[in-house]
């Protein structure tokens, strides 16, 4: 059996940008008419495949108002620190680099290369799908929903209202746990996705992604170079889902092997 890498699933609510508008319908927004930059509200995080429940901090009246995030951004970092993996809902482009922004911001510790995963990228990659949302693929997936809010849920936070920043509090811990178990749907039909689990010992023969030895032969896969043995997993996920992902053995076939390399 392998082991398990540390993959953090994380989401983040920030504060709306603030600015000075001429029209309702102004396309571009020049520095000098902004008023306040976007911060961190309120994130949640939950260690994929533990039994551990998501968890979240988030801002006090206090810090919302001055709107200083470094409290709840450090906590968040230390544990992205301790993650091989992150996996977040268009991570890439949304919550990556503002807590990255943040920390540079806050003069805090950069967290350096991490894997990351995008479930966005990931849905629209692979599945032909009519929307990509989060809410959505938790509705068709049969897996849930994300509560339902509206913009006075911010007005109510920005403002100070604790009460507003707790239900943004659990909205965003519904996120996480909603990620969490469309992840897991996801996983066995996406490939080229980062690797979940690591060999023990040298050359151990386990799956990646749920670390099972168990395997069936599934015919060969072939490349320019040579012709190797491929395999389905036969393991489970850790939530108790078939696996099923593919891999091919490290040494091709030596009998189909050509004597010359194709240009
Ligand atoms: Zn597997």
């Amino acid at each position: 059996m392998g082991r398990q890498l540390k993959v953090l699933v994380y989401d983040i609510e920030t504060a709306p940008i603030v600015t000075h508008t001429w029209r309702p319908d102004m396309r571009f927004i020049p520095q000098n008419m902004m008023i306040h930059d976007i911060f961190v509200m309120t994130w949640s995080a939950k260690w994929w495949g533990t039994d551990q429940p998501a968890y979240s901090a988030r801002v006090t009246k206090k810090e919302v108002l001055d709107r200083n995030d470094k409290r709840v951004v450090t906590k968040l970092a230390d544990d992205m620190r301790k993650a091989d993996v992150l996996v977040a809902h268009n991570g890439d482009k949304f919550d990556w680099p503002i807590v990255n922004g943040r920390l540079l911001l806050n003069n805090l510790e950069p967290l350096g290369f991490k894997t990351k995963i995008d479930t966005l990228k990931l849905s629209r990659k692979h599945f032909g799908f009519s929307h990509h949302n989060l809410d959505y693929l938790g509705k068709i997936f049969g897996e849930g929903e994300k509560i339902p809010t509206n913009w006075d849920l911010w007005a109510r936070c920005v403002a100070g209202d604790t009460k507003a920043i707790k239900e943004m509090s659990d909205y965003c811990q519904n996120d996480v746990d909603l990620l969490d178990r469309v992840f897991y749907r996801m996983l066995p039909y996406v490939d080229r996705v980062a690797r979940l689990y690591e060999a023990v010992h040298q050359e151990e023969d386990i799956c990646l992604y749920c670390g099972s030895k168990r395997k069936e032969s599934r015919g060969r896969y072939r490349t320019q170079a040579g012709t190797f043995p491929k395999y389905r997993c036969l393991g489970h996920l850790p939530d108790g889902s078939t696996c099923g992902k593919y891999r091919r053995g490290r040494a091709s076939n030596r009998h189909n092997k050509a004597e010359d390399y194709p240009l």
